[in-house]
């Protein structure tokens, strides 16, 4: 994950880590070098720029240049500030029991898989999941969706014949009290673009659900694409929180490192390969030291 992002950042620090005595002009060099790095994993300019001028103030405000060990104490700034960056400590879904979740998402986004995966992951926390399929357009999805709860062994409900979305969610929500579920999910439609239909029939199941949590599942390889996405699902619904998929395969940082201080929407979870076991809680500390190096 990151890892051209870790190498560029690497070569910029590699240079200050060990170094006893420190000037403003290589520290300058570096930061320049830590923002070039940036914007060549997709992070979005202004994101970069802000990043730097935070860990330029810190470096002053701490006395950086005047301290022991400097290079150390920069590398530590900028951990923290990639920490802040990720959305520090916001991670934590609702403790609502039964906990309702919305999944929203454009078409090929992971929002399926994403719902099985939270699914497990809240079973082997204790909860009772239950998946609800509203994607009346495709049925491949509802079959999809039923495939995989049966292979977790999540309660399912759907309805292959009515088109009536909001009825269809509140019918699940009814079968999944009725199983004494206590983390119920609504798999809902994707398109390949936003649109204003797919946003009204979310709206009115969302009125019909009053879901807990409204979860954004967004492609991360997609970089600032993915941002806009977010951006315009915020608008549009509230969003509660992002599950950020793919971040295996070529993701290369920018979406992770941009999304929550332009939408203000905290990454919960992060899918990291198509098996539902690769799927984790959002730590942004972990993430931070491992883009680090
Ligand atoms: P939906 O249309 O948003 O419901 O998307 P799906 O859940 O059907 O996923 C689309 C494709 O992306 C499938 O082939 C999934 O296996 C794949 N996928 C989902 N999440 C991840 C992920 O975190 N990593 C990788 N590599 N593939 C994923």
């Amino acid at each position: 994950m990151f890892e051209s992002l870790t190498d560029k950042l690497s070569s910029a620090l590699r240079n200050l880590r060990g170094v006893g005595k420190l000037t403003e002009e290589n520290m300058a060099d570096a930061l320049k070098e830590v923002r070039t790095a940036l914007l060549s994993a997709d992070v979005h300019f202004k994101v970069a720029r802000e990043f730097i001028e935070r860990v330029q103030t810190a470096c002053v405000g701490q006395e950086v240049l005047k301290g022991v060990a400097p290079g150390q104490q920069i590398v530590k700034i900028i951990n923290d500030e990639l920490v802040r960056l990720l959305g520090e400590g916001t991670n934590e879904l609702s403790s609502a029991r039964p906990l309702k979740v919305l999944m929203v998402g454009l078409h090929g986004s992971g929002k399926t898989t994403s719902t099985a995966k939270l699914g497990k992951l809240l079973k082997k926390r204790g909860y009772r999941p239950f998946v609800v399929g509203c994607d009346v357009y495709r049925p491949a999805a509802i079959d999809q969706l039923e495939i995989l709860a049966k292979q977790e062994e999540l309660g399912f409900y759907s309805d292959r014949v009515s088109k009536d979305v909001p009825a269809i969610g509140a019918a699940g929500l009814a079968a999944a009290h009725a199983a004494n579920a206590d983390a119920i999910f609504f798999d809902t439609a994707g398109r390949l673009q936003i649109d204003s239909d797919l946003i009204e029939e979310v709206k009115k199941l969302r009125e019909r659900i009053k879901p807990d949590e409204i979860l954004l599942v967004a492609d991360g390889a997609l970089g600032q694409e993915a941002v806009n996405v977010a951006k315009a699902f915020h608008d549009a619904l509230g969003l509660t929180g992002l599950i950020l998929t793919k971040l295996d395969g070529d993701a290369r940082g920018g979406a992770a490192l941009s999304i929550k201080s332009i939408t203000g929407v905290p990454i919960k979870f992060v899918g990291t390969g198509e098996k539902t076991a690769d799927f984790d809680t959002f730590y942004p500390d972990r993430l931070a030291s491992r883009i680090l190096g």
